[in-house]
C-alpha cells in the first residue's frame, strides 16, 4: 500500500462537526472560527522504545497517543474539537495500522474531535498529534494562579497504577490488569476539566508525576506556598500498597508519572465536582514547598519523569 492509499483507506473520514469546511486530502485544513471563543493547542508525541515499548499493540499506541495530548486540552478546561496526526510506521503493509486507525477513529467519535490532517512516512515507530480546543474567552485555567488557603484536589481514577505497569514491562511483577488499564487507556479528564472552569485557581495534568507537576503550580503561585499533602487521601491504584508496601506505593503514586489526572487548586467553600479527592491544602510560604504528613519528601525519591533521562 503507498503513502496515498494508506492515507485515503485510514485517515480520510467524514467531520463530524460542521465547522470543518475542509479536512483531510488538501494540502491544509480549513475549519471555522466561532466569535467569542479562544483555541486552545498543544501537541504530545509517542515514540516506541522510549515513551512505549519497542513492540506496541496498535490500540494501546492509539488510546495512550490521544489520551495523553486531550489531557493537555482537559487541564485547560478546553473543550476538544480537532486533531492533526503524524504518524511515522514501519510498513505501510496492512496489519498494525488498521487495528491503530480503528481505536484512534473510536476515540475521536468518543471525544467529539475531528481528525482534520498530518502527515505520514516510513521509520520507526512514532506519533505526534496536535490537539486544538476551544474555550469562551478568558475561561482557560492555566497553571498560575495557586494561593494560600486553596484546597489541592485530584480529578481522575487514581494514582499510581501506570508507574506500577512499567514494573510489569520490565518483568519484575506479574501482570496486572488495572495497572495495564492505567498505562495503556488513559482517561482524559474532559468532563471534569470543563467543570472547573471558574472554580479552580490553577490547574495541570499529572503527565510526569503529581509531585513534579505540583512544584510547576508552586513555581507560578500567587506569593510563596507550601502544598501539605496527607497521605490518607491518596486515591491509591488498586493493590499499590498490597503489593508494595504504603512507602513504595506512595512513591509510586506522589512521583510516577502517566496518570493523566488533573491536579487542581481550588478556593474552600465551592462545590467541587463528585470525581474529585482532596489530597491536601495549601498554606503560606515556608522553606520546604511539599510536606507529606508534616515532614520534607523523602530525599532518595525520583520526583518525576525527566524527558531528559
Ligand atoms: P502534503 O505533501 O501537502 O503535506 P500529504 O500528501 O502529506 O500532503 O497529505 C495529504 C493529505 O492527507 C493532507 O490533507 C494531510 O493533512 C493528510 N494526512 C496525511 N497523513 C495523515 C495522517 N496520518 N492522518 C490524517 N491526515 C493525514
Ligand atoms: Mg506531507
Amino acid at each position: 500500500m503507498n503513502e496515498f492509499e494508506l492515507i485515503r483507506t485510514h485517515f480520510q473520514r467524514d467531520p463530524l462537526d460542521p465547522s470543518v469546511v475542509l479536512g483531510v486530502g488538501d494540502d491544509a485544513a480549513i475549519v471555522s472560527q466561532l466569535s467569542d471563543y479562544e483555541t486552545v493547542i498543544s501537541v504530545d508525541s509517542v515514540v516506541a522504545g522510549r515513551h512505549v515499548p519497542q513492540i506496541c499493540p496498535p490500540d494501546g499506541f492509539a488510546a495512550r497517543l490521544l489520551g495523553r495530548g486531550l489531557s493537555d486540552l482537559a487541564a485547560m478546561g478546553a473543550d476538544p474539537k480537532y486533531v492533526l496526526l503524524s504518524l511515522t510506521l514501519p510498513t505501510f503493509e496492512p496489519g498494525w495500522v488498521d487495528h491503530f486507525a480503528d481505536r484512534f477513529h473510536k476515540l475521536c467519535v468518543r471525544f467529539g474531535l475531528d481528525l482534520v490532517g498530518g502527515d505520514t512516512s516510513r521509520g520507526p515507530l512514532s506519533a505526534h498529534i496536535t490537539v486544538i480546543g476551544h474555550v469562551p474567552k478568558g475561561s482557560a485555567i492555566s497553571r498560575s494562579g495557586l494561593r494560600s488557603g486553596d484546597d489541592l484536589w485530584v480529578f481522575g481514577s487514581d494514582l499510581g497504577g501506570a508507574r506500577a505497569y512499567l514494573d510489569v514491562l520490565d518483568g519484575l511483577e506479574s501482570n496486572h490488569e488495572v495497572w495495564a488499564e492505567r498505562y495503556w487507556r488513559p482517561e482524559p479528564q474532559l468532563v471534569a476539566g470543563l467543570s472547573l472552569r471558574g472554580m479552580a485557581s490553577a490547574m495541570i495534568d499529572i503527565s510526569d508525576g503529581l509531585c513534579q507537576d505540583l512544584f510547576h503550580l508552586l513555581d507560578n503561585s500567587v506569593g510563596s506556598a507550601t502544598v501539605k499533602l496527607q497521605s490518607n487521601l491518596i486515591p491509591f491504584c488498586d493493590d499499590l500498597v498490597d503489593r508494595f508496601g504504603l512507602e513504595k506505593a506512595l512513591e509510586y503514586a506522589l512521583t510516577g508519572g502517566d496518570d493523566y489526572c488533573l491536579l487542581a487548586s481550588i478556593p474552600p467553600g465551592l462545590e467541587v465536582p463528585g470525581c474529585g479527592r482532596r489530597i491536601g491544602m495549601v498554606v503560606k510560604g515556608e522553606s520546604a514547598r511539599i510536606l507529606l504528613d508534616g515532614k520534607p519528601l523523602p530525599s532518595k525519591w525520583q520526583l518525576g519523569w525527566d524527558h531528559s533521562r
